[in-house]
């Protein structure tokens, strides 16, 4: 099934979502990898661009506690990272659990939405099996 969801630029994204993979890109030139998805390279420009699949794990850059309504899909409190990933990008996200700090090493986990591709969350990886380096 082709993917529906987002637009040219992130619709690869979208769709290994739905297989639960992350995918980042990679520069096919310089080999420094970005998220999110942009038609050139950040480091040195090139314009050729490939979809990797990142590892999951990562290290909580920045956090915050949403203490307030936002979203009828999520109910406060809950945690809202900066999470850098090991392979360098950073993905603005939410974390699963509770007790969290930052540094402290977290997992890729999904959040299902129905109809649409599941959103990358991320949980501390001592409380994921198999994600732990
Ligand atoms: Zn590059």
């Amino acid at each position: 099934m082709s993917e529906t969801f987002g637009d040219p630029m992130t619709r690869p994204f979208w769709a290994a979502a739905r297989e639960r993979r992350l995918l980042i890109q990679q520069c096919e030139a310089c080999g420094a990898h970005q998220f999110y998805p942009r038609p050139h390279c950040l480091a040195c420009s090139s314009l050729g661009m490939r979809w990797v699949e990142a590892r999951g794990n990562g290290t909580i850059h920045s956090l915050t506690i949403v203490r307030v309504p936002v979203t009828p899909e999520l109910v406060p409190p809950y945690a809202v990272a900066l999470v850098e990933l090991d392979e360098g990008p950073r993905l603005l996200t939410n974390l699963v659990g509770d007790g969290f700090a930052i540094g402290d090493r977290v997992f890729v986990q999904w959040r299902e939405r129905g109809e649409l591709p599941p959103l990358p969350i991320f949980a501390a990886a001592k409380d994921v099996a198999h994600g732990s380096p």
